[in-house]
């Protein structure tokens, strides 16, 4: 056992999702301010300063101002250190949000008391689902009128097929929200709003305390009373192995924005979700108490500060300690390198770094080497960390640009873009970079391509949709693609590292090619 173990042990990493405006933002920071990270809510630059308009573009200018300014986060809770992975919210990016959850070990769902499970609430739970990771709800917004409890609950059951537990209940809702019963020790939280930048103050009351009609009326005692009862009766056991491997999901109720419900939440998620969690490599288990340092890449980002033109490779540590002067090996590269200028966002300041640990994310330098998936580990060991699956790109553009003397500027600018998993390209078989057929998962990413090559490379670019809505690639080695028999319809193309796909416009097309060349083998995800 390394001789910081209880540095790893006290870590925990998750990632916090959510429909955009359900309150992601707000409670994020009001985890910073109850962790002392911040003294006063409202001093993490908001992204609502470049929220002025509702065009599909000001949605784009959204997703880039989170990911930007708040993708990862670390603050100390009593004697925890928290790592917070923030996600887009908007569905064309739900494969940023997957690699995201790669690199967490549990997730929290914001939800809006009035509003309930919305259409980006289900496709973000879908992405977490696939990863079987633990799901903590949070309904928020407690303070305004709320629907009524059992409904929503029942709602996030039906609706995202998951079984729900109530940790806490809340008393009243809107004006009346008075703060939360807290089940386990059958005590009444009450909280006093000191106004929503500094802290609630909390007064515990037992269930049966006489003073209790005073503290918050009688009318919601007595609701209180007779929900506690059909709780008691109807709802399902608290099972903490269930909650770990997400069947089951422990529900919250507050007010990121008076602070009502914050801290119980914190203090209750924190014991029931894990300490850094391990990672499969191969037949190898990589456990975060590992005496050697290991991490995988999960996420890439170019140019996060225009002026200096950076690329920052995102890492989550699996195991072991980081140290900033000691050599790493690059696995996929095959070189050991020392990691340039780590750094970790605290807050809403970004430092540099010497050290970090198993669970830790941490930023380094990157000039072009790292690509999404890829393994550090120490010198002298080489194994890799299963891969970030790709997700098959749904829509499709042959893409070029218009002033040919730029053609320097297209190559790297969407080869960047592509290495840093906002898009996928592909070419003609035997055909050149001036030319190139892009796939995305969701349109909204098309135009962030032609806002970034025209903003960051100064590229202009001609973009024609093309008809194809799927996407396989060829399994087989040494198939020529040139032999295959198709239908007209269905496109040969290849990737960057030169193996063969097909386009499809419709699945029909997929059964007969199958049908007619038996030996083919097709996936539909490609490896990093
Ligand atoms: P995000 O898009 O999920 O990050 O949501 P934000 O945190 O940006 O919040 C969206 C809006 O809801 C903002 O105007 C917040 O002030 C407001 N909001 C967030 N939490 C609460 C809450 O608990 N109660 C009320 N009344 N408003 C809230």
């Amino acid at each position: 056992m390394p001789n910081y173990e209880s540095e790893i042990k006290r870590r925990r990493t998750f990632a916090i999702i959510s429909h955009p405006d359900a309150g992601k933002t707000t409670l994020t920071e009001k985890f910073l301010l109850y962790g002392g990270a911040i003294a006063q809510a409202g001093q993490v630059k908001g992204k609502k300063n470049t929220r002025a308009a509702t065009s599909d573009w000001m949605e784009i200018e959204k997703q880039r101002g989170i990911s930007v300014t708040s993708s990862v986060m670390q603050f100390q809770y009593e004697g925890y250190c928290i790592n917070i992975l923030d996600t887009p919210g908007h569905q064309d990016f739900s494969e940023d949000t997957y690699r995201t959850l790669m690199a967490a070990d549990s997730a929290v769902m914001v939800i809006d008391a009035a509003k309930g499970v919305e259409a980006q609430t289900r496709k973000l739970f879908k992405v977490c689902a696939m990863r079987d990771i633990p799901i903590f709800t949070f309904i928020n917004k407690m303070d305004r009128e709320a629907r009524d409890s059992f409904e929503l609950l029942e709602e996030l059951e039906k609706e995202l097929g998951i079984e729900t537990y109530p940790v806490n209940w809340p008393i009243g809702c809107g004006k009346d929200f008075q703060g939360v019963y807290d089940r386990g020790s059958r005590k009444i939280i009450h909280f006093t709003s000191n106004g929503g930048a500094k802290a609630a103050t909390a007064t515990e009351v037992e269930l049966g305390d006489p003073n209790l009609d005073g503290l918050i009326g009688e009318r919601l005692h007595r609701q209180l009373t007779d929900e506690i009862e059909l709780l008691d009766g109807a709802a399902a056991e608290f099972d903490l192995d269930r909650v770990r491997h997400g069947k089951l999901s422990p529900v919250f109720f507050g007010s990121a924005l008076t602070n009502f419900g914050v801290e119980p939440f914190l203090e209750h998620f924190l014991q029931m979700t894990t300490a850094p969690l391990p990672r499969r490599a191969g037949e190898l288990v990589v456990d975060s108490l590992d005496d050697d340092f290991s991490a995988f890449v999960f996420k890439i980002q170019a140019n996060m500060n225009k002026a200096h033109r950076d690329r920052i490779a995102f890492m989550r540590i699996v195991s072991g300690r980081f140290d900033a002067d000691k050599e790493v090996y690059h696995v996929q590269g095959g070189k050991k390198l020392r990691l340039s200028r780590p750094q970790q966002l605290m807050a809403a300041e970004r430092e540099i770094i010497e050290e970090a640990y198993a669970g830790d994310i941490i930023g380094v330098f990157d000039p072009g080497i790292f690509s999404i998936g890829d393994t550090l580990c120490a010198p002298g060991k080489a194994f890799t960390f299963e891969g970030i699956p790709t997700f098959a790109p749904e829509h499709f553009s042959l893409v070029r640009q218009v002033d040919t003397m730029k053609r320097k500027q297209f190559i790297k600018g969407t080869t960047q873009i592509a290495q840093e998993g906002a898009i996928q390209i592909f070419q003609e078989i035997g055909g050149g970079m001036e030319e190139v057929i892009v796939g995305v998962v969701g349109t909204l990413q098309f135009d962030v391509l032609e806002y970034r090559l025209k903003n960051e490379y100064n590229v202009d670019i001609r973009m024609e949709g093309l008809p194809y809505q799927y996407i396989r690639w060829i399994e087989n080695e040494d198939l020529d693609p040139k032999t295959l028999n198709l239908t007209s319809d269905t496109k040969r193309i290849q990737d960057v590292r030169g193996r063969y796909l097909l386009l499809f416009t419709n699945s029909w097309n997929i059964n007969w090619a199958e049908e007619h060349n038996p030996d083919l083998v097709l996936s539909e995800f490609g490896r990093n």
